[in-house]
């Protein structure tokens, strides 16, 4: 089947469309446990690119979860797959010229790297947001913790299941050092340059 499919020569590049955007597109991955931020601080990063004009999407769990994911559970296999998917969905977009914020646990190293070869390293910024466990645990936003302790979850990432931290993470922020905005500025700071023609 595969070769068959014979790619068609459009008009509109992928240089056309960030030129009519004016900015380049990339991909900003969150990685860290639940709990870590990573929403949070994603949240904060759009709404500053929103203010300068740029184009952006948050692909998170709820959308992607909820949608294009929600035959997959939280089984080993099928969370390579999720990020699997998402990478690919991601690098769609990065061709479509938009800066795409991707908030997920993505707790598998190998799983990481593969995203980065699917949208090819120069669009990829691994940002990896470091919070410990305990801190994760006593925060606990959406009680899931809790659950897993008592035995609830199963394959909880940190509880049950094990997260391979990024050794060489293009960023990394420390939540229990620093605050959101020092976090966003530090991204901001990395980017910036990225975006521009
Ligand atoms: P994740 O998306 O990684 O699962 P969330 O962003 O949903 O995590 O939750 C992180 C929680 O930690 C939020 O309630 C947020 O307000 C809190 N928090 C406290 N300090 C920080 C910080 N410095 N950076 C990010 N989040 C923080």
């Amino acid at each position: 089947m595969k070769e068959n499919i014979i790619p068609h020569s459009y008009q509109v590049s992928k240089a056309d469309r960030q030129t009519n955007n004016k900015h380049k597109s990339l991909l900003l991955w969150f990685t860290g446990l639940s709990g870590s931020g990573k929403s949070t601080i994603a949240n904060v990063v759009e709404q500053e690119l929103y203010k300068l004009g740029i184009k952006t999407y948050t692909l998170d769990g709820d959308n992607i979860r909820n949608g294009i994911n929600k035959d997959l559970s939280f089984a080993p296999e099928d969370r390579t797959e999720n990020i699997r998917r998402i990478a690919e969905i991601a690098n769609l977009m990065v061709d479509a010229g938009v800066v795409v914020l991707a908030a997920f646990v993505s707790p598998y190293k190998k799983d990481r790297e593969n995203i980065k070869k699917i949208v090819q390293e120069e669009n990829f910024v691994e940002v990896f947001v470091n919070t410990s466990l305990a801190e994760c645990e006593r925060r606990d936003v959406k009680g899931l913790y809790q659950k897993a302790r008592a035995g609830e979850i199963k394959n909880m990432t940190g509880i049950s299941a094990p997260y391979e931290a990024p050794e060489n993470p293009d960023i990394e922020i420390k939540t229990e050092e620093n605050t959101v905005e020092e976090a966003v500025s530090k991204i901001l700071k990395h980017i910036t340059p990225k975006l521009s023609l």
